[in-house]
């Protein structure tokens, strides 16, 4: 173990991305493991049951000069803003019971003990002093990213985070700004996800045939329609953003007899006649859907009893945001590297995505069991699922994007339903 390098503590290098006088203090602890720490950012000894325990995890008391860690005590959680943070945990001195912070809040707030003084730190390192705290405080943390991300993030990753509500952003202003920036799939050969996973199973699923009258929800730029009106379906597509306008303009251009309308999902029941569609297909838009019950409701209402109703959207479970990706060593590229991790499975509110810089999109997160029951309240019956799944050859031809990604786990699901007769 080499202990003459210089090698910057994790929590340090973290928190100076925030705070840009932080001082970066040599690691002198797991210098050889995934986040080497200065000594601040180690381990403290509890003084009840004398365990060494990570600093977020133990808080010092200044009346009884003792330590108490979060396992010899029941903690509380503060939400409050912080660093890259947006809780902490508020622990009760074992001995007077007085709740203090735990050391990483601490520090923040000036009075973990290497600060105000009642301890002297044993081995070198530069202690804070967040004499800016005010300043800080008017900032805007980027803590809302998720914590792996934080912990391990893949430096070029996906960001994401969660919003309380949709005022700055919706999913139509967010895909009204896209639309300019986004490539049809048809346009790009080196299209991956949508041309080689998704669309295969979305149309063989959907089966179009001649003459059938056939509704896109959310029908972007018009891909879909374009397809199923190549093969002789009756097709409709709407759209509430912008892309749809890169849609009229592919049919101006390229008459196909689509009919075009820039509509909200949860207006179809007016538009549109009760039974009147053989089909219906909604690609890869009901998590960006913020209302998918009132748009499951109006899309039943206007499927014809025994009509087909596929949908296809990023995996619940697997895809963001539930799940992030891990990857060690840090911004290696090679997918063998990289681990995928469940974060946020439950958690229904809108998301920030921006897999596209300076054009986020907002998406909802939704267990599975949300979708099936909601289907099922609908009247809409299962009839098959697919979990798209690389093929070989497809690892062969796309080996960056689909070795040790689609071939090993889903990132999309894709549902056929049938709608029951009432009686
Ligand atoms: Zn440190
Ligand atoms: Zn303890
Ligand atoms: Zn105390």
């Amino acid at each position: 173990m080499d202990l003459q390098g210089f090698q910057p503590c994790f929590y340090c290098f973290e928190y100076n991305k925030i705070a840009t006088d932080y001082p970066i203090n040599n690691a002198i602890h797991d210098r050889d493991g995934f986040t080497p720490r200065c000594h601040l950012h180690w381990e403290y000894n509890c003084s009840k049951c004398e365990s060494s325990v990570h600093f977020n995890g133990i808080a010092w008391c200044s009346s009884c000069k003792e330590f108490t860690c979060r396992s010899c005590v029941r903690e509380k959680m503060v939400r409050e803003e912080f660093l890259c943070y947006d809780y902490y945990y508020s622990i009760p001195c074992h001995r007077c019971g007085k709740l203090n912070p735990a050391l990483d809040f601490a520090e923040y707030n000036g009075t973990h003990p290497f600060q105000i003084g009642d301890l002297k730190p044993k081995e070198q390192v530069v202690v804070w002093m967040p004499i800016y705290k005010e300043e800080l405080e008017a900032q805007k943390f980027p803590h809302k990213a998720w914590g792996s991300e934080r912990i391990l993030s893949t430096g070029e990753s996906v960001r994401h985070k969660r919003l309380e509500s949709l005022n700055e952003y919706t999913p139509k202003n967010t895909w009204d700004a896209l639309a300019s920036k986004w490539i049809s799939p048809e346009e790009d050969e080196e299209e991956y996800h949508h041309t080689h996973l998704i669309l295969p199973d979305v149309y063989r699923l959907l089966n179009a045939k001649k003459d059938e009258e056939i509704l896109d929800v959310a029908c972007g730029e018009g891909t879909v329609v374009r397809y199923l009106a190549k093969h002789g379906a009756k097709v409709t597509g709407i759209d509430i953003s912008n892309m749809i306008d890169r849609a009229i303009e592919r049919e101006k251009k390229d008459k196909l007899g689509i009919r075009l309308l820039k509509l909200n999902a949860e207006e179809l029941h007016n538009e549109f006649e009760r039974g009147y569609f053989d089909k219906v297909v909604c690609n890869m838009a009901l998590m960006d859907i913020a209302d998918f019950k009132v748009t499951l409701k109006n899309i039943a209402h206007v499927l014809k009893d025994n009509g087909i109703f596929v949908f296809s959207i990023t995996h619940p479970a697997f895809a963001w945001p539930a799940s992030t990706t891990l990857r060690i060593p840090k911004g290696s590229k090679r997918n063998e590297d990289r681990v995928r991790i469940i974060q946020n499975y439950f958690d229904e509110r809108p998301s920030l995505i921006t897999y596209w810089e300076d054009f986020p999109s907002v998406c909802f997160q939704r267990p599975i069991s949300s979708y099936v029951n909601e289907l099922v309240k609908n009247n809409l019956e299962i009839m098959e699922m697919s979990e798209p799944k690389a093929s070989e050859e497809l690892v062969e031809k796309f080996p960056g994007k689909a070795y040790l990604d689609n071939d090993i786990f889903a990132e999309f699901l894709i549902i056929k339903t049938r709608k029951k007769s009432d009686s």
